[in-house]
């Protein structure tokens, strides 16, 4: 596994394995990372030739008042954890590397990037799709991995793809969690030990929903009410907002006869985490079954 700090070098390095008739494959990542972003490691590396893990705290991506400069950052550990997986390179640039001073364009998806996420952080996805697209231009890989647990932003990337005609498959997987529930992220460092537990009620509301559903429950007035109802009994969770969504258009749906997406998003103290969970309305049973 090689360690690569600017676009030419790895730019060589992905050239010469594609001179070899290899395929690329590119896990996109902010670092500090832990089982959810090895997921994609290992899928990466399972269905590509050769696999690029890119790390890289995206300064556009985040904004005034957010956490970019307290985010996490441990490239050592980071390789460490990296060293089993047989990824064979690494692409951690500096700032300067990826903005240079006159930086001035950038990548903006319309609609599916306006509600949720791009509501309560503006100009997220902009900094998103802007430095997935350089990536992209820098590794020029075949297959592209991101996780679940960012579902609107796999659909902003995938909307992307396909707008711009960018010769690259998306690949989406499942969210990986704590065996409480708690989706992995690397923010949840931040967590006291009161918040760690607080933090369940995120999952926990989506198992609520699910299980609602499960049960035939269709109104999703109703199902988001009960999600609320769970969540405001942790004083310390502030919800940013709970939604049954369209999979495909983040619009919320006004029943639920198809699979749905429930997203929520909540500050818990201090620290903002996301979840979100697919829900299956099971098939109508049969007359008189
Ligand atoms: P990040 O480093 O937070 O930008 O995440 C990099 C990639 O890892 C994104 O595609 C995330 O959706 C994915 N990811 C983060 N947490 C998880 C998780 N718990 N399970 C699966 N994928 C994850």
């Amino acid at each position: 596994m090689q360690l690569f700090e600017t676009r030419q070098a790895i730019r060589e390095a992905v050239t010469a394995a594609r001179r070899e008739g290899k395929t690329i494959g590119v896990v996109p990542t902010m670092g500090a990372l832990h089982a959810g972003h090895l997921s994609l490691v290992e899928a990466c590396t399972k269905a590509c030739d050769f696999t690029v893990v890119t790390i890289f705290v995206n300064p556009t991506q985040f904004g005034p008042g957010e956490d970019f400069d307290k985010y996490p950052r441990r490239l050592e550990a980071d390789l460490e954890a990296l060293a089993p997986y047989g990824v064979d390179a690494v692409f951690a640039p500096t700032n300067e590397e990826m903005y240079g001073p006159r930086h001035s364009t950038y990548v903006v998806v319309e609609g599916v990037t306006e509600p949720w996420e791009g509501a309560c952080r503006p100009g997220h996805f902009r900094g998103v799709t802007t430095i997935v697209t350089k990536l992209f231009q820098i590794v020029q890989p075949d297959v592209a991995f991101f996780g679940q647990k960012d579902y609107q932003q796999a659909l902003v990337v995938r909307r992307m793809v396909a707008d711009l005609d960018m010769p690259i498959e998306i690949r989406v997987c499942p969210i990986v969690r704590e065996p409480d529930g708690l989706a992995l992220s690397s923010r949840n460092v931040y967590l006291s030990a009161d918040e760690r537990r607080q933090a369940r009620s995120l999952s926990q509301s989506l198992e609520l929903a699910a299980r609602l559903v499960a049960e035939g429950l269709r109104d999703p007035a109703t199902i988001r009410e009960c999600m609320l109802e769970q969540l405001s009994q942790h004083p310390d969770v502030r919800v940013e907002y709970v939604a049954l969504v369209d999979p495909e258009t983040m619009q919320e749906v006004a029943s639920i006869d198809a699979p749905v997406v429930a997203a929520v998003a909540a500050f818990v103290g201090e620290t903002r985490l996301i979840d979100n969970r697919l829900l299956t309305p099971a098939e109508p049973s049969s007359a008189g079954a």
